[in-house]
């Protein structure tokens, strides 16, 4: 299969339309067959419930070529299970977990021309999202949903080489104690922008989010969770309800303790116990890791040890071995890989 003629390296992550894309749809209580079309337009009703009340839900997972060529995706099966407990916490009907598995094979194996070749950095971008199609003005639940998959090709996360961030303690709450935060819900993102924007604004690449209801306890950025490394090399990552359960962090937490040995701890973290660490680092499907250099707490300046040009010692570990395992270069645990061709 010939490649699509794209300057992989200097991609950045921006939406590409590719070839095809998956789409099935819900009515009178039961999914249609579903399959691959080549209309990238979706047309609703004005009323439309996403468009009303934001019923909608979405994934994000990656598509990638290993060292021995084969495409490839890691854990999609956490995708669909956890884009089952987002459906049911909306009120939306649940796409089955074998089909959204199929879904993204299917989707990857048709756009198999946009994935990147190998140590290009690059990978192929799969968004499986679903939502209320039918006109709802009454609030409640819609009765016809669409469940799409498309793919686009991004660029390698850290060009031009790895640089910590600055992040910022943020005065805006992500998630409420028995809210949607533990949820893939787009309305978590509409209502994360503002904080968003203010942020870069004043020069901070992301928001650290405390705990709605005591505002003491560590909960994650927008769109990561948090790991941080003490001084004796114990991984510790934030435990709370509200906290998006993100694959990437409970795959390095299974690569820290089986691969290589380290302790690890899933507790609450303090704000004030921050300053304790040796290291930290934002994970999720985008970068794997990215290291935090410096957070910032209404003008207190919390420098990790680490610094500010390169990734921690442990965090490059899990970094280099986390990738190891996804590019074939280092085996990995039953089931992990699921090979799309
Ligand atoms: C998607 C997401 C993550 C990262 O999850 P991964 O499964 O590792 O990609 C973390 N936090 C939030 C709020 C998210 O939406």
């Amino acid at each position: 299969m010939e490649k699509k003629n794209i300057d992989w390296e200097n991609l950045g992550f921006g939406y590409i339309k590719t070839d095809y894309r998956y789409v099935s749809d819900y009515k009178n209580g039961a999914w249609d067959e579903g399959g691959l079309t080549e209309d990238d337009n979706v047309v609703i009703n004005e009323c439309a419930g996403v468009l009303q009340y934001a019923q909608t839900v979405f994934e994000g997972l990656k598509a990638y070529t290993t060292e021995d060529g084969r495409i490839v995706t890691f854990r999609p099966d956490l995708n669909a299970e956890r884009m089952v407990q987002s459906a049911e916490r909306l009120e939306m009907p649940v796409f089955p977990a074998d089909r959204f598995v199929d879904a993204v094979t299917q989707t990857v194996k048709a756009n198999a021309a946009y994935v990147p070749p190998y140590g290009s950095g690059a990978t192929l971008y799969i968004r499986p999202y679903m939502f209320g199609s039918n006109p709802v003005i009454g609030v409640k639940p819609a009765d016809e949903y669409q469940f799409r998959v498309f793919t686009t090709p991004v660029g390698p996360y850290f060009k031009g080489g790895v640089k910590p961030l600055t992040i910022r303690v943020s005065d805006f709450d992500r998630a409420a104690p028995h809210g949607t935060g533990h949820i893939k819900a787009g309305l978590n993102y509409a209502m994360s922008l503002h904080a968003i924007v203010d942020a870069h604004k004043n020069g901070y690449d992301e928001n650290m989010y405390l705990d709605a209801a005591t505002r003491k306890k560590v909960e994650e950025t927008g769109g990561a969770n948090f790991l941080f490394v003490t001084k004796d090399n114990t991984v510790v990552t934030p435990k709370s309800n509200s906290i998006l359960p993100s694959i990437t962090r409970r795959s390095l937490i299974h690569v820290a303790e089986a691969y290589l040995g380290l302790k690890v701890e899933e507790r609450e973290v303090y704000l004030d116990e921050v300053e304790e660490f040796a290291e930290c680092g934002l994970c999720g499907t985008a970068a794997v890791i990215s290291p935090v250099g410096k957070i910032v707490d209404h003008g207190k300046e919390i420098f990790l040890p680490s610094g500010m040009n390169e990734m921690g010692p442990v965090t490059k570990k899990l970094y280099d071995t986390l990738t190891g395992i996804q590019m074939g270069r280092i085996e990995a645990p039953e089931g992990w890989i699921h090979v799309i061709e």
